[in-house]
């Protein structure tokens, strides 16, 4: 594979991915797919997406979990209701994980990630160990496909975070940073966040955002990539750094506007085109 294949986040019917259709006309060799809603998640609509991404000569490099009653409207509701740390929706939420690895595996895809929720930072809190546990769950299942759990970055800062995979302790579980989110949510500066995580990190967003005057309580403003505080040239240097190659999928959470969903993923393109060849050759 060549290094930092170009990606986009998509999907079929939910989450906030460019529409399948597009995923042709962007002429890239990858993407991350939000998971489809539950009557597609069986083996012949796996079979017919996967026949599609090969006649488009697209792999599907990573399959993200969602949950209907999840909100992102402002902070607290993230913590309320985003993830399996809710305890009243955490049983059925981890059965529909463990059928959405199922589609992925089906769809021949090795690697199944998601937002797992606002994790507590100390782990002797109330029901940190419950946490662990249906991790683990999700871990070991994933396993036995021979699949790996990325945790998207947010919620958490950077020793959360690591101190959270040592206290799962499982092989398969490693982390899709988002640099942006660093930033959205106020957990930390991203590339010093990177630097610390990334022993952990086999998938990364490409997205980018700018700091809320109140970092933590609400939300920054996530903008067009290259436009926001990540800084994309000292983002893929810190990826080669870490010794990062796979691929770069862009997300622009627009789905509201998809012409200018398009035109932004258009010029992130040329942008990481330039900085890959920029920093990489
Ligand atoms: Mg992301």
């Amino acid at each position: 594979m060549d290094s930092w294949p170009i990606g986009v986040f998509a999907s079929v019917d939910a989450g906030l991915g460019v529409a399948w259709d597009v995923i042709s006309d962007l002429k890239l060799p990858t993407i991350q797919l939000h998971a489809p809603h539950q009557e597609k998640r069986n083996r012949e609509s796996a079979a017919a997406f996967r026949s599609q991404l090969d006649a488009m000569n697209v792999r599907c490099t990573a399959v993200f979990g969602g949950f209907e009653g999840e909100s992102y409207a402002d902070i607290p509701t993230v913590v309320r209701t985003v993830g399996l740390v809710p305890e009243s929706t955490r049983h059925s939420r981890l059965k529909e994980m463990l059928e959405i690895a199922d589609f992925s595996s089906w769809l021949g895809c090795d690697t199944v990630a998601l937002h797992l929720g606002f994790i507590p930072h100390d782990p002797s809190a109330d029901g940190y160990g419950d946490i662990v546990s249906v991790t683990q769950q999700l871990c070991e299942h994933c396993g036995q496909q021979g699949q790996f759990l990325h945790l998207e970055t947010g919620q958490e800062t950077a020793e959360g975070l690591i101190e959270f995979i040592q206290q799962v302790g499982r092989e398969n579980l490693k982390i899709n940073f988002d640099p942006a989110n660093m930033i959205l949510y106020g957990t930390g500066e991203p590339i010093e966040a990177l630097m610390q995580v990334g022993q952990h990190v086999r998938s990364v967003h490409c997205k980018d955002g700018t700091w809320s005057d109140q970092p933590g309580v609400t939300w920054g403003a996530e903008v067009p990539l290259g436009q926001g505080d990540v800084g994309m040239e000292k983002y893929l240097q810190a990826l080669k750094e870490i010794g990062y190659l796979g691929p770069l999928t862009i997300e622009r959470e627009i789905p509201q506007d998809p012409e200018r969903q398009r035109a932004e993923i258009a010029q992130a393109i040329e942008l990481l085109t330039d900085l890959r060849s920029k920093i990489l050759d």
